[in-house]
């Protein structure tokens, strides 16, 4: 049921399956394209090789083209829905209960951070230059 709410995990694979026919549509109609009339380049069997290569080749690459193109969204799909069992990194998911602590103390009348000296054991406003 989960998985039929998050609308990405179906349509996208889809999406890329359509992508992925329409563009091997494309590669076999231009390689049959070039091997009918290729000939032009170099003669009838330059236009029919560089055809069936692009055929071969182009179809080859388009297909590992949208297989890695389906292999990113599997793992991005993964990573989400490894943070969703995590408990979200949404930013209203996780308030932040208790702020950190401030490392160095403010300074009582202007507010600014205070710097400790060392030598006098003393906190330091670097803003009014006086002792806290
Ligand atoms: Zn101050």
């Amino acid at each position: 049921m989960s998985g039929y709410l998050s609308f990405k995990r179906f349509i996208t694979p889809t999406f890329i399956m359509v992508i992925y026919f329409l563009g091997a549509v494309v590669i076999t109609i231009g390689s049959i394209l070039l091997m009918a009339f290729g000939a032009g380049i170099g003669g009838a069997a330059v236009g029919i090789i560089l055809g069936f290569v692009m055929l071969i080749l182009g179809n080859l690459a388009w297909r590992i083209l949208c297989e890695y193109w389906v292999v990113q969204f599997r793992i991005y799909e993964e990573i989400a829905s490894l943070n969703r069992r995590l408990g979200g990194t949404s930013p209203q998911a996780t308030p932040p209960s208790n702020p950190p602590a401030p490392t160095t103390p403010t300074c009582p009348t202007c507010g600014g951070p205070l710097r400790y000296i060392q030598q006098y054991q003393r906190w330091y406003c670097d803003k009014e230059q006086k002792y806290a």
